[in-house]
């Protein structure tokens, strides 16, 4: 155990979802939950707010999906206006967007990640059970109108699914203004059994890029956590799939992550608290159990009380983590606030 730095907290208003990404979640979605085990608005920001004087100064709205709980744009406004907050970001699938993209912006969100696993329609529909990829990409587009800076896409990687997209995304990112990373399929709940059949490691992924273009290291991406950036420039010309309305801002060259954290772990500059929608307080997706702030919440705990259980995770907080020794198959993103 290590004390460190820990600057940034997610926020998982929900464990529901409108997909149903294969690797994520089961085809009937996560259990019913009653109404009463899911912190309120109002507890939320008591424990972001308990959270700040402990060095947290970002948040990340997260979940399951965070735009399909009722009034999460007013979550977001209150914890732009929480003294001491620095940024509120939001991770979603976008399929909400083209409603929410302008309230969320206006809200004061200061940017947004969004995944989006293939620019196949058919692979989309597959890997999401059902999901429309025109959805996925007006979503994307309401994004990129807003003027958030930078649009992030997350892409999971699956070997025989959609890893022969590593190029199509590249040109995705070297048409539009975006940054695409790519995810390293991580033995977690729903995938925890099969994870390792369909990893794409991430010497694969750079060797694929490199077929096609030069790859030049990157630092200083702004809220780069635990990716490796790199600038990709490709042999010949590239261009993405149209979005409608949005402009090609892009010039012609990637800038693309990797976030692998079984290829290249990267536990000792993990800067991140992970709050549950039922009030769980997690320092690692997969190690130890998390710290309860519902009941202290509901029991009248105050801002110095919460302050040193946020402290306590902290502290608690694991130097490497445990994925390969079949610690997560308990443990969903979708629950932990992915
Ligand atoms: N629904 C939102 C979304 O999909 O962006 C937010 C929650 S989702 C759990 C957050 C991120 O976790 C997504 O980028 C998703 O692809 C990723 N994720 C989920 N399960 C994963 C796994 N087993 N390995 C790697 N990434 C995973
Ligand atoms: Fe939903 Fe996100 Fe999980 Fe996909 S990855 S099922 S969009 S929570």
């Amino acid at each position: 155990m290590v004390e460190r730095r820990v600057s940034y907290l997610r926020l998982s208003v929900t464990d529901r979802c409108n997909l149903r990404c294969r690797y994520c979640m089961g085809p009937d979605g996560v259990p019913p939950r009653r109404h009463e085990d899911i912190l309120t608005y109002e507890e939320i920001l008591q424990v972001a707010a308990a959270a700040v004087p402990m060095g947290i100064d970002r948040f990340r709205v997260t979940g399951g999906e965070p735009l399909v709980r009722r009034g999460v744009v007013g979550l977001v406004e209150r914890l732009v206006a929480l003294e001491g907050v620095r940024e509120v970001t939001m991770t979603s699938n976008g399929l909400l967007l083209p409603d929410l993209a302008v309230p969320l912006r206006a809200a004061g969100l200061s940017r947004v990640n969004l995944s989006l696993d293939s620019l196949r329609a058919d692979v989309y529909r597959t890997l999401t059970r059902g999901g429309s990829l025109a959805a996925a990409l007006a979503g994307l587009a309401a994004a990129l109108k807003t003027g958030m800076s930078p649009v992030k896409l997350n892409v999971v990687l699956l070997k025989g699914m959609n890893d022969g997209e590593v190029e199509d995304f590249a040109a995705l990112a070297a048409t539009y203004a975006l940054l695409v990373r790519f995810i390293e399929l991580m033995p977690l709940g729903e995938s925890h059994s099969w994870a390792g059949v369909r990893q794409v490691p991430e010497p694969v992924v750079l060797a694929r890029l490199a077929r096609r273009g030069r790859l030049t290291p990157m630092a200083g991406i702004p809220g780069n956590g635990p990716a490796a950036y790199y600038r990709w420039t490709p042999r010949r010309p590239v261009a993405g799939p149209e979005l409608p309305g949005v402009s090609p801002a892009g010039d012609g060259t990637a800038t693309l992550g990797l976030i692998s954290a079984l290829s290249r772990p990267f536990c000792h500059t993990c800067n991140r608290l992970r709050l549950t929608a039922e009030g769980k307080l997690h320092g690692c997706l997969a190690k130890e159990d998390g710290v309860d702030l519902r009941e202290p919440l509901r029991g009248g705990a105050g801002p110095e009380e919460l302050g040193k259980l946020v402290a306590m995770a902290i502290a608690h907080k694991p130097l490497v983590h445990d994925m390969d020794g079949g610690c997560g198959a308990l443990r969903h993103m979708s629950r932990l606030g992915g």
